[in-house]
């Protein structure tokens, strides 16, 4: 079984050894990745929140180009940056970086996002900054033609009713990725020809489970979104779809480090087998059935 984690941020503190502010270890990305090949994960999409992030992600591209890709775009969480300098300077160099990384032979480009409406968090970026972001991102989607990586938490309505003209633009589709709301808005997405992708914090409540249930396996895709969204091993409601996953490397607390070993609570690839089984486990279909179709989808999309 092969597994493609389309959900990874590699800029991160985690990933370089960061937590709550003070560094605790070096980087050790080239151990996670590695980590990942061992438990079947072969490709692994970097996600990018910012121009500056788009730089960083893309040494790592580079680094190992033969297992990673990367989206180009400004999280919602940032939206608010991109209206810091004048001029739409930021969107311009936005769309200079994306046309050069276009032109390669073989484009470490496989996206353009994160793009999308977070209204969890309103802190950064308020609703109109946001939508605006949004609205001015898929005008450059449209230009670049890359399939889309999307984010929506707390605003489905307002993210259809602004996305929906612009998919006929966009015969590529996209992806909505570590999504956690309703059956009904999963299907509302869905009917727009976007794909769904799940990870541990799909997993959280009953109204979330019967969400992955739904998704109908042509449109399906599977991520990790670590450093984040932990497939919850101890839940009474998950534990039981995870008995037969291949036992973990051994982890350790950050403050511990050793070279080689996991770190307790950060997530990482290797765990997508742990994803897969899950959904397999809520929709009642064999893992091969479900890791089959979710490789297949996201190569077709980014491959
Ligand atoms: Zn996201």
């Amino acid at each position: 079984m092969k597994f493609f984690d389309v959900a990874v941020t590699f800029t991160a503190d985690q990933f370089q050894g960061i937590y709550r502010g003070k560094q605790y270890h070096e980087p050790d990305f080239a151990e996670v990745l590695k980590r990942a090949r061992e438990y079947g994960c072969e490709k692994v999409m970097l996600t990018t929140m910012t121009l500056e992030g788009a730089k960083r992600n893309l040494q790592t591209v580079r680094e190992f180009p033969a297992m990673c890709k990367m989206t180009l775009g400004v999280h919602p969480y940032h939206a608010a940056e991109i209206y810091e300098q004048p001029d739409s300077q930021y969107l311009t160099e936005l769309r200079a970086l994306g046309e050069s990384l276009l032109a390669e032979e073989s484009s470490p480009l496989a996206a353009f996002g994160e793009i999308g409406l977070d209204y969890e968090y309103l802190e950064r970026a308020d609703k109109e900054t946001q939508q605006r972001a949004f609205r001015e991102q898929l005008e450059l989607a449209v230009h670049f033609q890359l399939p889309l990586f999307l984010h929506v938490r707390e605003s489905a309505e307002d993210f259809i009713s602004i996305i929906k003209p612009f998919l006929l633009r966009l015969p590529r589709g996209g992806l909505v990725h570590s999504f956690a709301g309703t059956t009904e808005e999963m299907l509302q997405l869905v009917e727009l020809g976007l794909e769904i992708s799940v990870n541990g914090i799909s997993f959280r409540t009953d109204e979330q489970r019967d969400m992955v249930k739904h998704i109908p396996l042509d449109k399906l895709q599977l991520e990790t979104d670590a450093p984040w969204c932990e497939v919850l091993g101890n839940d009474p409601k998950i534990a039981p779809y995870l008995e037969s996953a291949k036992p973990l490397p051994a982890s350790r607390k950050h403050s511990k480090f050793m070279l080689g070993q996991m770190v307790k609570t950060r997530n990482e690839s290797c765990n997508m087998e742990r994803v897969g089984l899950v959904v397999a486990g809520l929709k009642g279909v064999s893992m091969e059935e479900v890791v089959e179709a979710a490789w297949m989808n996201s190569n077709r999309m980014f491959g």
